[in-house]
Parts: C-alpha cells; sequence; structure tokens
C-alpha cells in the first residue's frame, strides 16, 4: 500500500457551526454554535494546496452555509477547472436571496472554469422546520437555464431512507404546476427525478440519532453498509468511494476552527489548517504510518463490524448509531477500552 495506490481526494470545508433553524435529528445540534472559517493567507495557501487533487469540493457545515455566503463564495474561488464545487443545504431562505447567491455562484464558475452544484435537503424532517421550501423553484430554473454554461446543477438528498416520502411529496408538487416528470430507477439509496430532459440525482442517507425523532425508518449499519457497496460498487471502507483506484482517496473534512480530519476518523488524527506545508502527501503518509487508519481505509467495514458484534456494549452502539461515519466516535466515547480492545486484536491478527 502505497500514496498511489489511493484514489482522488474529498474535500468537505464545513464554513460554519451556525444554523438558525435547530433540528432535533441534527447530529450537530450539540457542537453548533457562532464560528465561521476565517482564512487568512497560510490557511488559504493550504486550501489550495488540498484542493489540487480534487474533483469534488463540497462546502457545508456543522451549521448552515448559506448564513455565511460571502464565505461560500472565497472558498469557492479556490476552485478550477475540472472540479465541481457543491453546496449542501438546507435552502431554507427567501427564494429571491437564493436566487442572488446562485447567479454570484456562477459567475465565479464561469470565471474559474468549476462546475457549481446545490445540493439540497428534500425529507420529511427538514420540510417540518425550514422556513422556505426552494425545490420547485430550483427545479423551474434550472429547466430555463439548462445547457446553458456555468449554470448550477441541482441534486437533492434526504436524511433518511424514506424514499415514498420524496417521490409522493414532490411528484404532488410537480403535478400542481403542470410539470410532467418521472423517476428513473428508484433503488434504496439512489434514485433519479426526469423533468422533461432535466436528470436531478436524489441521495438517501441512514438518519443518525433516529431515537430523537421516534422514527423506526433507518437500515441497521450492515444494511445500510451492504446498500452503499450495490450503488458504489465496491467494498465499504472509509475514504472517498468514488474512487478509481484500489483504496479510496482520503475524505478530508476542514473544519470551521481550521481543523483538519478524515470524515468519521476524527478521533484517530488531525491536522490544522495552519500547519505550514500540509498536503494530501502528508495526509496520506500519516495513514499509512497508523495501523488503525490504514486498516480502516483498506478492509471492508462489515468485516471489522463483525468484530466489533462480539463485544455487547460495541453491538449496542451499533444498533444505536447506524450511520458508519459517526459509530466510531460513539463507541470511543462510551466503550473506548473495549473498543481499543477489539481493535489491537483485530490488527495483529491482520498482521500475523
Ligand atoms: S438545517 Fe441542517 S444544519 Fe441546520 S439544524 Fe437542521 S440538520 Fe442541522
Amino acid at each position: 500500500m502505497a500514496r498511489d495506490d489511493f484514489g482522488p481526494t474529498l474535500l468537505y470545508v464545513d464554513i460554519t457551526n451556525a444554523c438558525p433553524i435547530g433540528c432535533a435529528f441534527c447530529m450537530y445540534l450539540p457542537v453548533q454554535g457562532k464560528q465561521h472559517l476565517l482564512l487568512d493567507s497560510r490557511r488559504t495557501a493550504t486550501l489550495k494546496r488540498l484542493l489540487e487533487t480534487v474533483s469534488r469540493l463540497s462546502i457545508s457545515g456543522e451549521g448552515e452555509p448559506l448564513t455565511q455566503m460571502a464565505r461560500v463564495l472565497e472558498v469557492a474561488a479556490l476552485a478550477g477547472p475540472s472540479q465541481v464545487v457543491e453546496v449542501i443545504t438546507s435552502a431554507g431562505i427567501p427564494w429571491k436571496m437564493l436566487e442572488r447567491f446562485l447567479g454570484d455562484l456562477e459567475a465565479l464558475a464561469l470565471a474559474r472554469g468549476f462546475t457549481p452544484r446545490l445540493r439540497v435537503s428534500l425529507d420529511r424532517w427538514h420540510a417540518e422546520k425550514v422556513p422556505h421550501h426552494n425545490h420547485l423553484p430550483l427545479i423551474q430554473r434550472a429547466l430555463v437555464h439548462q445547457g446553458q454554461p456555468g449554470t448550477t446543477q441541482v441534486a437533492f438528498r434526504s436524511v433518511t431512507t424514506e424514499r415514498a416520502w420524496v417521490t409522493s411529496t414532490l411528484g404532488a408538487q410537480l403535478a400542481a404546476t403542470g410539470l410532467h416528470h418521472a423517476w428513473s430507477p428508484v433503488h434504496e439509496l439512489t434514485a433519479q427525478l426526469l423533468v422533461g430532459s432535466l436528470h436531478i440525482p436524489v441521495t438517501f442517507k441512514n438518519l443518525v440519532h433516529p431515537e430523537q425523532t421516534g422514527t423506526a425508518d433507518p437500515l441497521p449499519l450492515e444494511e445500510y453498509l451492504h446498500a452503499i457497496e450495490r450503488v458504489t460498487g465496491r467494498p465499504f471502507t472509509f475514504g472517498n468511494l468514488e474512487s478509481p483506484r484500489r483504496f479510496a482517496g482520503p475524505d478530508v473534512t476542514v473544519k470551521h476552527n481550521g481543523q483538519v480530519l478524515l470524515y468519521g476518523l476524527e478521533q484517530e488524527r488531525t491536522w490544522s489548517l495552519d500547519e505550514p506545508g500540509l498536503d494530501r502527501g502528508r495526509i496520506l503518509d500519516a495513514l499509512l504510518a497508523d495501523p488503525m487508519l490504514r486498516a480502516l481505509y483498506s478492509i471492508p467495514l462489515l468485516e471489522i463490524v463483525g468484530h466489533w458484534r462480539r463485544v455487547p456494549a460495541l453491538s449496542r452502539c451499533l444498533d444505536s448509531v447506524n450511520n458508519p461515519y459517526w459509530v466510531l466516535k460513539v463507541m470511543r466515547e462510551k466503550h473506548g477500552e473495549a473498543f481499543h480492545r477489539v481493535m489491537q486484536d483485530f490488527l495483529v491478527m491482520e498482521a500475523a
């Protein structure tokens, strides 16, 4: 296993931890506040280096990125040709504001050569909380601007696997406007909404902390992992699963406080945007040097989950936290000793 074996980096930049909405199911609710990502020349240089090997930059947050539009544009301006810049948002702001933001993003996309994309929450839980629902205007705008250079691609994502809610709710809204639409294959975690020649991808995820919403919706962790594997066509490991290479590329997140981490594995290793010279190579070297990180990036997680299942306390964590990117953190926090013991035994067995 060497640096060249890894696929492209996936870079998430969490622009802010502030969100005015406050959903009970939000996995970040306990850590939300009012801190935004601040960039100086050193941090900007680090971000540019990290971006060099990235095909998709996702601007997101422990909060709502569109509360910080100028910062979103500042980060997007670092991207360039052949890169996708995706903003993940509830888009629950007045349509005029959203339209102005899309105009600014598209002007930047044309100047810098990147492809802009808006990935908007679409699920029952967000629908109950966000004050403005802009799915329909977004579809109508995408139809009008379709084919024009620099036009924002639209995608939807549901924080639950409730496919029927999404198809019936959006279907009813489209039908009311007279827009003909169809759903082309609706799989367990993906669907395509077809409106005329417009294709809008929809993705479905397992709800984190379902106990706070009183829903029995989520798939058990193992079923969820199998479903992801059927979508991506490769065994689930940590890392960028959109990788043509043997090993998934690093899935890097920059937090609003400048911390840099591997998504889902922040308890294992962190860096800082302020660290001089930080780049993908340094992150990969750390990943290769650490037996636990190496295992989590190269061994199918389902195999490792089988070992966690043998310890009742860890098994209970797997039952309550059904998201692979969340479960390590919870096991470490609640049953650190047991987790450490199982992983040590597993790594010794793997090395033998
Ligand atoms: S809108 Fe998103 S970031 Fe804000 S509280 Fe809800 S889930 Fe969390």
